[in-house]
């Protein structure tokens, strides 16, 4: 599997660095924001190292797919009931900090901290 020895998201998925698991599977790992911005708030990353969603493609749909398909799931299991925010960040423009593909996933009761 694909993993940048430098990248923090591929150190949490590798277990170096520590993490609040929220789901995990052969592919994919979600864990709770260490810096939340609502009452839930965790992120969907691959296990494998993607940069980015500018570094996918048609041979990623699938996985993109199943990341977005886990969302509301993961929201229902964590006891969000009124609704939920998806972020993407992408690239520098887009606010993007971790350089590694994550899904925000953020709901609970207003007001949050931001967004
Ligand atoms: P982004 O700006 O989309 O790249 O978001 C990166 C997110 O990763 C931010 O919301 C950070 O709070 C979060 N983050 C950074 N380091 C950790 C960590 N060690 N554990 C959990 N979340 C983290
Ligand atoms: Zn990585």
């Amino acid at each position: 599997m694909s993993t940048d020895s430098n990248c923090i998201f591929c150190k949490i998925v590798a277990g170096a660095i520590p993490s609040k698991k929220a789901y995990e599977d052969a592919e994919l790992l979600v864990f709770h924001d260490i810096n939340p911005w609502a009452p839930v708030h965790v992120l969907i990353v691959p296990k494998r190292h993607i940069a980015s969603l500018a570094d996918t493609g048609v041979a990623d749909e699938a996985l993109l797919g199943r990341m977005l398909a886990l969302a509301p799931r993961l929201m229902q299991q964590l006891g969000v009931a009124n609704g939920f925010r998806v972020v993407v960040n992408t690239g520098r423009d887009g606010g993007q900090e971790v350089d590694h593909l994550h899904v925000h996933v953020m709901g609970g009761p207003r007001p949050w901290t931001r967004g």
